[in-house]
């Protein structure tokens, strides 16, 4: 017998991800500037929570996350019996695609948009559709035009990643009010939380049936390395996706960390703030030497150079300094790089290498 065995149709199709660079050959101080990482790590409280938790390690997790549930609930004002937790937003995109898609449907994402969105979709033998972008902004009527009858999924990060623009509440209730009866809508608000006054979507998913928000604790709560993301929506979603949702998806210590980092609301304000400044203060230096890039609404900016080439070069440039940044042509965009906006020594070396490269170009 000669063995056949295959994947399902659309796995070969999954390029591998590719995490952010963390080291360089021959360079020893190295910052990390390419996964959008707090550069002021995570809450004190988180930290404790996390450590107390090993003191439990033979004990099996909480199988329905009410703690953590609770502290979220209580921090955005939201229905508790509405929110499911996942290993990373990652695991609630890919319980989205699994519950909602399959072969023959299309899920949509935007032109620039986060690569698990296409990854998830093919993972589960459903069909991405991809759908300009107007200017690296996201564009709602582009998305109406792209749905057919067979659109199960639309993805839009908002503010998004890697072009760190954002849309208004309005946009979204029309595209939500616009879409066929069977596709739900998902915001993605990794970065909501760096958007002041910001809901990430949360008062859309109250007012509509056909809309779900995502969010993590890998970003401002500065929590990657464990692995926490949440979803809210309307109660029959959330019960659907919580039938694929594996029982103990998510490690004591881990739950225990998030619940205390979400609650810890002053050292969320103060890393929001933190980002802000030196976003902005990143932004200027660069637009100063000939580097622009769109206002951004998260915690990197995406630096455009003239093309490739001068992109690759000024990548190469900051790597030989030990500033790893990240390239983002697999999100077509080959002429810029993401700079994740660090402390204030890495905005400093960051300005002041690109600016040296800038004059280097113009000698
Ligand atoms: C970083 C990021 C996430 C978060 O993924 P996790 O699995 O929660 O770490 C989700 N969406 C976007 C757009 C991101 O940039």
């Amino acid at each position: 017998m000669t063995v056949q065995i295959t994947p399902q149709p659309g796995i070969m199709q999954i390029a591998l991800y590719e995490g952010g660079a963390s080291h360089v050959e021959g360079v020893t101080e190295v910052v990390k500037l390419s996964s959008n990482e707090n550069p002021l790590g995570p809450s004190p409280r988180a930290v404790a929570a996390y450590e107390a938790a090993g003191t439990s390690l033979a004990r099996y997790p909480s199988s329905d996350h009410a703690a953590l549930r609770e502290a979220i609930a209580a921090t955005f004002g939201l229905d508790a019996g509405r929110i499911i937790c996942g290993v990373g937003s990652d695991e609630i995109i890919s319980f989205l695609t699994q519950a909602y898609a399959g072969p023959g449907d299309e899920v949509i994402h935007t032109e620039h948009g986060f690569a698990m969105y296409r990854i998830s979709a093919l993972a589960a033998g459903a069909t991405p559709v991809e759908v300009p972008e107007a200017g690296r902004v996201t564009d709602v009527d582009a998305i109406l035009a792209a749905c057919t009858d067979r659109t199960r999924l639309v993805f839009v990060a908002n503010p998004n990643n890697p072009t760190g623009t954002m849309i208004g509440a309005d946009a979204f209730a029309r595209l939500a009010d616009g879409l066929p009866p069977r596709a739900l809508l998902v915001l993605d608000g990794a970065y909501a939380e760096y958007v002041p006054g910001y809901d990430g979507g949360a008062a859309l998913v109250e007012a509509r049936e056909n809309v779900v928000m995502t969010r993590t604790f890998s970003k401002i709560y500065g929590l990657g390395a464990l692995r926490v993301g949440w979803g809210y929506g309307p109660r029959a979603v959330i019960d659907v996706l919580n039938r694929v949702r594996g029982p103990f998806n998510l490690s004591t210590s881990a739950q225990d960390a998030a619940a205390a980092a979400v609650r810890d609301t002053a050292y969320t304000d103060l890393c929001r703030a933190e980002n802000a400044g030196w976003r902005d203060w990143l932004a200027a230096a660069l637009d100063k030497v000939g580097v622009p890039s769109d206002p951004s609404h998260a915690n990197f900016i995406l630096a455009r150079f003239r093309d490739r080439d001068e992109a690759e070069a000024c990548d190469a440039f900051l790597k030989a300094r030990g500033l790893i940044v990240r390239k983002v042509a697999g999100y077509k965009l080959p002429a810029a790089l993401r700079i994740t906006v660090g402390d204030e020594t890495a905005c400093r070396r960051v300005a002041e290498a690109v600016a040296a490269f800038r004059a280097g170009q113009e000698a």
